[in-house]
């Protein structure tokens, strides 16, 4: 079998290029992989819309409202971390649609990809940290919600707390939230996930691994997953401008591998989502997100 992918070129809402948000590794991304052969014609996956009700699961109804309508107030804009004109919205809206497209054909086919996703830092009211909406909780809750799946596992080893994914899923004690991340990194206020592990800075390849070596059985036991969202961001790379980590490639390579063979090796089906990434290089961010899709494809 070879991996799905899901891309939509919408993922893309063309920032200028000295946006703090790398906006262009998206297109950047969907490149290295077709370049590589990793996606082609015949496992290249497009979302559609969501919808206003699908959205609604995870979001509050005038919130997802006001994103569909172009009208989020300015103090929410500015925790975003940029405007939500027609072009955000449209690649928010898509991002979640193709998350839970990734997941359905993980159901199908044991594992996939969304060449976008892991906005955790939208909360259930608004969205925050350059997250419009939360793609894994609508994803999650919409999986749910058609019985499609009763128990999921959101393993989220992207540097930033997934606070908005732990705010949204609190409570349901159909799916778990396993948070692995900076200490010290935004968000300054921490939600609580159902299990938390803050890492000190500077944390190299070797430490990191354990820890989460040490973890997988934990959560996989608790969780009893049907299935897996895996949240890959790559900024607990060193290089990365917004990480307080010192992973390698090999080390995000050895991770990736680790979470994915994990669950896999279970006959658990894996959603792979990007997460964040932060470089003014955007040829290396995209080759780090690509580490992902390559690893997956390992399994697949
Ligand atoms: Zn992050």
């Amino acid at each position: 079998m070879t991996l799905p992918i899901v891309h939509h070129p919408d993922y893309d809402a063309q920032f200028s290029a000295d946006h703090r948000f790398p906006m262009s590794k998206y297109a950047r991304l969907i490149k290295v992989l077709r370049d590589k052969g990793l996606a082609r014609p015949d496992n290249e996956h497009r979302p559609d819309l969501p919808g206003f009700d699908m959205l609604a699961r995870a979001h509050a109804g005038d919130y997802v409202q006001a994103v569909l309508d172009c009208t989020v107030p300015r103090p929410i804009e500015r925790e975003i971390g940029f405007p939500v004109d027609a072009r955000v919205s449209r690649r928010a809206q898509l991002a979640s649609a193709g998350t839970l497209l990734a997941a359905r054909l993980a159901l199908d086919h044991g594992l996939a990809c969304n060449a976008a996703g892991g906005s955790h830092h939208a909360r259930r009211a608004q969205g925050a940290g350059f997250c419009t909406f939360n793609d894994v909780a609508v994803a999650a809750l919409a999986l749910l919600a058609e019985g499609a799946i009763s128990r999921a596992l959101v393993v989220d080893l992207d540097v930033h707390q997934g606070d908005g994914t732990a705010e949204i899923l609190m409570g349901d004690s159909r799916v778990f939230t396993f948070s692995m991340h900076a200490a010290k990194n935004y968000p300054l206020r921490k939600a609580v996930s159902d299990l938390d592990v803050a890492l000190d800075d500077g944390i190299e390849d070797e430490a990191y691994l354990a820890e989460l070596a040490r973890m997988l059985p934990l959560i996989a036991d608790h969780a009893k997953p049907q299935i897996v969202f895996y949240n890959a961001g790559v900024d607990p790379h060193r290089d990365d401008r917004l990480g307080r980590l010192a992973l390698s490639d090999e080390g995000l390579r050895a991770r990736d591998r680790a979470v994915i063979g994990y669950f896999r090796e279970r006959n658990i089906p894996v959603c792979g989502v990007i997460g964040g990434g932060y470089s003014k290089d955007v040829d290396a961010l995209a080759a780090r997100h690509a580490i992902l899709f390559e690893t997956a494809a390992e399994f697949a």
